[in-house]
């Protein structure tokens, strides 16, 4: 068979793996970059020569002209800058490709461009990229060629990051030190690091290219502004895990060869809950890598979409009243010896050392409930949070029947002496296998559920990168880890027995955090009442969470650990700010441009069809009282939308001109936003009314269904 696909061929191939590594540099260069790979420090310029030239001969080996430092500004996306291996030619005019250690371990690229939040003045356009040896380099291929891409963190002059890499590998080192100390509590003297490790789910929509490029709200918002809803949804639930079209599956399965090829573990792939909209999930690794390659799957899916005329929207909410998209975000801590710390075992309730973390999570998760929240926001996720699709702003914590009575009893009685079995499912077939029951159950409508051996975070958006989340995750822990290790070793200290200070420290953390468990319907009206009433934030926006960043437990939090500075924290709360104006402002404009250009001269037409038909009918001395009321309730409906069209040309215009961004975010939130929804509503009425073949854009129904 020609079209066979050999994966353990295509696994890595595009990637400069230890293995390869290993095979091209001298063994004591590689036992260098392994060290620090593996420790930190530094690479000594001459052996990051070695590496150097090693890496851009199995790059040019491989087709690449140019490499690239490859970042992740504030943006949210990657941002490459393009070099080509060229230097001066020889004497005789050949050309001899040159790649330095230099080049390789530091670059410069032009930093002025990228959002900053007032760290770097804007004299001081510099900023630097260093080389992340713990993210392994690639290949990427397209039409620009073959492209040698290094993952670096990005800063400015002064130290600052500039990016989201930086803050990620330095709370990644916090939560290391911090659990180590857990374990060692314990008795583990091997282990010498701790690593957290991650899983993304990713959801996106596939629709038609052709229909797309008709659609200006889906080319410059990447979501729909205006459109009626379609006669179906998804209420017969007939697409979620339904079998898989022609068309998507060619493009399911061009998208896992290159994700394959780049080292990207893709694993399960399904048709999600609405029409159109598709899952990924790869296997979780290292979570600086995953962070990467989840940018990669993102840029994969939209590169491979156009290969198959189509186009991928990884927008949180594409389509108004369809589901939208989130990414679960599977996190969980192991150690290098091979230890999940998230794994309960057979006998939870006597496992001392997970109770502990279990119970250091719950502290982490309740008191920086807050930062959690902001973490997973960005101005698409807004339409999906608590929306009756994702789960609720609110944060909470679901952890199982099982683990859940384990809380209960030690909090109770300061004793867990029993445990709920998962017992048999019998099938009621005798050809075939009863199953164990799984103890630790599932609730879809949980932002934060433990399941079996690491925690879900479902609140992250599709679009959004993962690395905030992780960030803060990896941060809220550590500090949660420290505290528990400063109590514990204090009470030893003082002669206190181990296991009876574990026991008394894990009964007050559960017992003072226990208001963050919640295993019910956290899609529920209820649930906002009972949360308030429990005293967990329920913050509804974006803009209302940026401000959680800088506020004095954050910045304790954060700078006691090393991940950002308050200065770096302000400037975040400032980008946020900014970013939101400007996707908003985005938005409204594109919704003028449409209702200008688009909508309204289409309904005049169709107003100037109705009135001559009107006329036409009464001369022929037939009833024409249809004909009149239809233009009478379609030219009503015109009125309604040019006056809104005003009102949003009016504040939004307003909105451009004020000064302070965080006023001015406010203000599109609670302003702009709502002019948009009242243009969207005449809009899409109209869309009811008017002649199909007039209507100016694929409505939603050829979008959604017609892929
Ligand atoms: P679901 O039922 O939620 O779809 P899956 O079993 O498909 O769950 O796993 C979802 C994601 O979680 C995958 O990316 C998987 O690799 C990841 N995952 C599994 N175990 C762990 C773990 N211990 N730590 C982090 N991620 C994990
Ligand atoms: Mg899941």
């Amino acid at each position: 068979m020609s079209d066979m696909i050999n994966v353990e061929e295509l696994f890595g191939s595009r990637v400069f793996t230890v293995g390869k590594m290993k095979e091209r540099l001298p063994k004591q260069v590689f036992a260098e970059v392994r060290r620090v790979t593996e420790q930190g420090g530094e690479l000594p310029l001459a052996t990051a020569d070695v590496v150097a030239k090693a890496m851009k001969d199995w790059a040019v080996e491989n087709g690449a002209t140019h490499y690239t430092h490859w970042f992740q500004p504030l943006t949210g996306i990657t941002a490459e800058k393009h070099d080509a291996f060229v230097s001066h030619p020889d004497g005789e005019g050949r050309m001899l490709l040159e790649f330095s250690g230099k080049e390789l371990i530091k670059g410069e690229p032009d930093a002025s461009s990228f959002p900053s939040g007032g760290l770097r003045a804007t004299f001081e356009a510099r900023g630097y990229t260093a080389w992340d040896m713990t993210s392994p380099a690639f290949l990427k291929e397209d039409a620009t060629g073959v492209i040698l891409c290094i993952p670096t963190a990005f800063c400015s002059y002064t130290g600052e990051a500039l990016d989201k890499k930086t803050p990620l590998l330095r709370s990644m080192e916090a939560i290391s030190q911090q659990a180590l100390r857990i374990v060692r509590l314990f008795g583990d003297n091997k282990a010498t690091k701790v690593v957290p490790s991650v899983g993304a789910e990713q959801e996106y929509f596939l629709v038609d290219r052709e229909k797309y490029l008709k659609r200006e709200d889906l080319i410059f918002a990447g979501r729909t502004l205006f459109g009626a809803p379609a006669p179906k949804g998804q209420e017969l639930e007939d697409h979620y895990f339904g079998t898989i079209r022609e068309r998507i599956g060619a493009y399911m399965k061009d998208l896992n060869i290159e994700l394959w090829k780049l080292g990207v573990t893709a694993k399960t792939q399904h048709n999600e809950a609405a029409p159109a909209q598709h899952e990924l999930a790869p296997i979780y690794e290292t979570a600086n890598i995953a962070v990467d390659h989840n940018q990669l799957v993102m840029e994969t899916m939209k590169k491979v979409a156009g290969r198959h005329g189509l186009t991928c929207l990884l927008h949180e909410k594409p389509f108004a009243g369809v589901n939208g998209s989130g990414k679960h975000d599977n996190w969980s801590l192991c150690t290098d010896n091979g230890v999940n710390l998230l794994d309960p075992g057979d006998t939870p309730n006597a496992n001392i050392q997970f109770l502990l973390v279990l119970a250091c999570i719950m502290k982490a998760v309740d008191t920086h409930a807050d930062l959690l929240r902001q973490s997973a926001s960005d101005v698409g996720n807004d339409h999906r949070l608590g929306a009756n699709e994702a789960p609720p702003a609110i944060i909470s914590m679901f952890l199982g029947e099982q683990l859940d009575d384990v809380v209960k009893q030690l909090v109770e009685t300061g004793e867990a002496a029993h445990l709920i079995e998962g017992g048999k499912l019998e099938t009621g077939v005798s050809t075939l296998p009863d199953f164990e029951k799984d103890a630790t159950d599932r609730n879809r409508t949980s932002p934060f559920a433990f399941t079996g051996n690491k925690f879900e975070f479902r609140t992250v958006g599709s679009a959004d990168s993962i690395a905030s989340p992780n960030t803060t995750l990896n941060a809220i822990v550590a500090e949660a880890f420290c505290e528990a290790a400063d109590t514990l070793e204090a009470e030893m200290a003082a002669g206190k027995a181990f296991e009876l200070a574990v026991h008394d420290l894990i009964k007050e953390y559960m017992s003072r955090h226990q208001r963050i468990i919640f295993n019910g319907d956290g899609y529920s009206e209820e649930w906002v009442k009972e949360a308030e009433r429990r005293g967990l934030p329920n913050i509804r926006t974006m803009v209302e969470a940026a401000g959680t960043l800088t506020t004095d437990k954050a910045i304790r939090l954060f700078e006691k650990f090393g991940i950002f500075t308050r200065v770096e924290l302000e400037s975040r709360e400032e980008i946020l700010y900014e970013t939101y104006a400007k996707t908003v402002n985005i938005e409204a404009l594109t919704m003028i441009n449409m209702a200008n250009k688009r909508y309204i001269p289409a309904v005049v037409g169709y107003t100037k069809t109705l009135a001559d038909t009107v006329i036409a009918v009464r001369e022929a001395g037939a009833d024409s009282s249809v004909q009149t009321e239809l233009l009478s309730e379609v030219s009503q409906g015109l009125a309604a939308a040019r006056k809104a069209l005003k009102e949003l040309e009016r504040v939004t215009a307003q909105a451009v001109a004020m000064p302070d961004a965080k006023a001015q975010a406010f203000f599109y939130m609670d302003t702009v936003k709502r002019a948009m929804d009242a243009l969207r509503l005449p809009v899409d009425a109209l869309e009811m009314l008017v002649d199909k073949k007039v209507w100016p854009v694929p409505s939603y129904g050829e979008l959604i269904f017609e892929v």
